[in-house]
């Protein structure tokens, strides 16, 4: 609470009553409303990147349930509150697991389609009252006072406001939250870190469902009545221009935005008609043309320009102490841990792996070298379940894992990094590296939005400050990602990889971009790891690197194996001279 901005805010939502005129009030009961649905979308669009046209279907849904269970059986809004929530949930999950498999521009079509579905519905059940809705919902009572004014409601609506303003702040600063934020990175790097997306995004399509459904019981109570209209399409875009507006990525953006757009609307409905005459929703020409200017100007919204003037939030700190997470036992130096059986990878009429055949021994660092093309990254992609293995059989410990999930794989004790970087630029190097612990972690979502996850949450960012320090990272821990040179983004990564307490890391190319001096510390790095017990696979470029550092080495070229051996004897090799360092010598 140490943060201006906050006391500002609490100062001016307690005491805004007391000096406004009613008509403020309601217009400040609106933007709430509103807020309540924005930060919601927010969760859903701005941080994990999935566009929802669709959420004013999800108001309607808890707006009817009380209004219909109200009137109609007499049954306390605090009751109808949670059956609107648990209806809402049912709804979102099963369009979710419906929609949320959409990738690309069908995704937000399928929100259209299920949002004007559920209009028409409303539309045209009779007992709901078709189009004209229902009328003499009865205003929620608190404490024994009937709340029948908007001067009442608006603390309410405030409340709730700043409650799914607080949870979805616990939330995103969680591990959930980070399997959340995770999505946008696309999905094979949240995958590789062992978090199901399919499911993190279903939980985050219900929680926004649900922040909808709480605006839509306020909304019936305020008003009184409710009817289809404010749940149309046109509604559901409205909420997303808020959004935007305000800024996708930011929760305060979404209040932001909700107050902007529901003050310019009012404003705007009295001045255009005057203007240009007669009636219409001229607004809306007005707001699309903003839009665009601002997408233009401003794509991440007005926030970060309003941010500017308070002090910077300080953000998660990994705590200097915790209780240490439990670490998998590491098999014996010298075994065989991964066997690599006549694997073929067909990409259409490319054969991408021929016939590959290699292992690793647990303790050692293994080279996969081979010129560009040769398909050393895709083996990698077989390894850890990005691609299933077209034929052939991939051995880990002992179980085969050619057809694995992703994270199924991430479970077993593989971890990678990406040859072309995959991280979140704007989330903090710690809490990047603490996605790699995502496994390790126990907290869900319920714990995490009461903050009932403390413990857990220190362990994991305990552990990943742990990793960081481990690689030489340490000191820029609390900076964003981003703005990390590219040489120190693939260390990131491998702190990352690390926080999973892997059996076997996978490097692709980790020395990429990396200065002279940096590749000696990474080389160093990689040793130490090795005399840790890591066992190390590793697919690098740079020869003098991979010969100085490697125990053996499996050369590919077009997708077969041309060679392997110990580094020296690779060196004299005439199949490789010829195939790759022929020219690099010449
Ligand atoms: P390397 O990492 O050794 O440079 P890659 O494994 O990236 O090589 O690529 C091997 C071959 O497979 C290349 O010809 C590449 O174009 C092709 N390839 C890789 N991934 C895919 C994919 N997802 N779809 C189609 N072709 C692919
Ligand atoms: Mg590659």
């Amino acid at each position: 609470m140490k943060n201006p901005f906050i006391i500002l805010f609490a100062a001016l939502v307690v005491l805004f009553p007391v000096f406004s005129p009613e008509f403020w009030i309601t217009l400040a009961n609106y933007i709430g409303l509103y807020s309540i649905v924005a930060v919601g979308l927010v969760l859903l669009t701005g941080v994990a990147g999935l566009t929802s046209f669709g959420q004013a279907a999800f108001v309607g849904i808890g707006a009817y349930t009380t209004a219909y269970l109200t009137t109609k059986y007499g049954l306390n809004p605090w009751l109808t509150l949670l059956i609107g929530i648990a209806l809402t949930a049912v709804a979102a999950y099963v369009l979710g697991a419906v929609t949320m498999r959409l990738s690309g521009h069908y995704l937000p079509l399928g929100t259209i389609a299920w949002c004007l579905s559920l209009f028409y519905l409303f539309g045209n059940l009779e007992f709901l009252g078709k189009y004209d809705g229902i009328n003499g919902i009865e205003p929620i009572s608190l404490f024994g006072t009937l709340l029948n004014s908007g001067r009442e409601m608006y603390y309410l609506i405030w409340f709730a406001l700043i409650v799914v303003l607080v949870a979805s702040r616990n939330l995103l600063n969680s591990r959930p939250g980070r399997a959340i934020r995770a999505l946008k990175g696309g999905g094979v790097m949240a995958e590789a870190m062992g978090i199901n997306t399919a499911s993190t995004k279903i939980m985050v399509f219900v929680y926004a469902a649900v922040a909808a459904a709480i605006s839509g019981w306020l909304y019936a109570h305020l008003q009184g009545t409710v009817n289809p209209s404010p749940f149309s399409l046109n509604a559901g875009v409205e909420y997303l221009f808020m959004v935007v507006v305000g800024g996708s990525g930011f929760i305060w953006g979404a209040i932001l935005g909700s107050a902007l757009l529901t003050v310019m609307k009012d404003q705007l409905q009295g001045v255009l008609p005057a203007l240009f005459g007669g009636t219409g929703n001229y607004e809306m020409i007005v707001f699309g043309i903003l839009l665009v200017a601002l997408l233009q100007w401003a794509p991440d919204g007005l926030w970060p320009f309003v941010r500017r003037w308070f002090p910077k939030q300080g953000g998660v700190i990994a705590p200097a102490r915790a209780t240490l997470l439990s670490r998998r036992d590491k098999p014996k130096t010298g075994t065989t841990i991964l066997e690599v059986r006549e694997v073929y990878k067909r990409f259409g009429g490319l054969i991408a792996i021929n016939n590959l055949f290699f292992s690793v021994r647990a303790g050692e660092i293994m080279g996969l070298i081979g010129p560009n093309g040769a398909g050393k990254s895709t083996m990698f992609n077989l390894v850890t379940g990005v691609l299933p293995v077209t034929s052939g059989e991939i051995l880990f410990c002992g179980q085969s894992i050619g057809n694995l999930a992703s994270r199924d794989i991430a479970k077993l004790g593989i971890a990678r990094t990406f040859q072309h970087v995959r991280l979140l630029p704007t989330m903090t190097v710690l809490e990047n590296v603490a996605i790699g612990g995502h496994l390790r972690g126990r907290a869900g979502v319920g714990r995490s939005l009461v903050c009932a996850n403390r413990d857990d949450e220190a362990a994991l960012l305990h552990e990943a400050a742990r990793q960081l320090e481990r690689v030489g990272l340490k000191d820029c821990m609390y900076e964003e990602a981003g703005s990390l040179a590219l040489g120190q983004q693939r260390i990131l990564e491998i702190a990352r990889a690390l926080c999973c307490d892997p059996v076997l890391l996978l490097l692709d190319e980790p020395a990429a971009g990396l200065r002279y001096k940096e590749k000696l510390a990474l080389a160093e790095l990689l040793k130490k790891l090795q005399a840790e017990g890591m066992t190390i696979l590793i697919v690098e470029h740079d020869m003098d690197f991979v010969m100085n550092l490697t125990d053996r080495l499996v050369v590919m070229e077009f997708g077969i194996k041309i060679a392997e051996g110990l580094p020296v004897e690779i060196q004299q090799n005439p199949a490789v001279l010829e195939a790759y360092l022929g020219g690099a010598d010449a």
